[in-house]
């Protein structure tokens, strides 16, 4: 989930929504359109989709139908399916209403991989860490943090500990190090 304010000559946010399809490619869900971007209209339009994802039942025809608000304002899209098991995690940027306009809607946020590797580079940075360790460092770090189980992020999660304790660096800036990745 990630929004742009240059799509338009009224520069009004577009909040995209961008999911895995079965092929493993990003395909687009949804877009939200709204006047200014907040945690409010960030909130709306993750409801929205929400409330229109299809359930996971194969017998049912996940009918919909529009419906008008109250406050006369339009119209909102209303499906009739009884389940919403829906509850993903949402990749975002380091975007702080965005985290907060997920809390208790969806299952979480995850923060997306350019930024981690961007904050590790300024780490790296700040700490000193010789040129020639840092591409290996980087590497150990975005093989760990792609593992498929949690189980294969621990056992090279040691791996790591174990890489970073052989080299030659200050103590502290070895701690620095592990506890970026835990
Ligand atoms: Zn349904």
């Amino acid at each position: 989930m990630d929004s742009k304010h240059d799509l338009n000559n009224d520069r009004a946010p577009v909040l995209v929504f961008v999911v895995e399809n079965n092929a493993g490619s990003g395909t687009p869900l949804a877009f939200g359109l709204s006047n200014k971007e907040n945690q409010w209209t960030i909130k709306l339009s993750i409801i929205a989709i929400k409330k229109n994802i299809p359930c996971d039942r194969d017998d049912c025809e996940h009918k919909w139908n529009y419906v008008n608000l109250p406050n006369g304002m339009g119209f909102e899209r209303v499906r009739e399916c009884n389940s919403f098991n829906w509850n993903p995690f949402v990749m975002t940027d380091k975007h702080r209403p965005s985290k907060i306009a997920v809390t208790n809607i969806l299952r979480g946020t995850i923060l997306c991989w350019f930024h981690i590797m961007q904050t590790i580079g300024e780490n790296f940075n700040q700490w000193n860490i010789p040129w020639s360790l840092r591409y290996p460092l980087a590497l150990a770090f975005k093989i760990i943090g792609q593992s498929r189980t949690e189980n294969e992020s621990k056992e090279f999660g040691l791996l790591y500990q174990n890489f970073v304790n052989s080299l030659k660096l200050p103590n502290n800036i070895k701690q620095k190090l592990i506890a970026d990745l835990n």
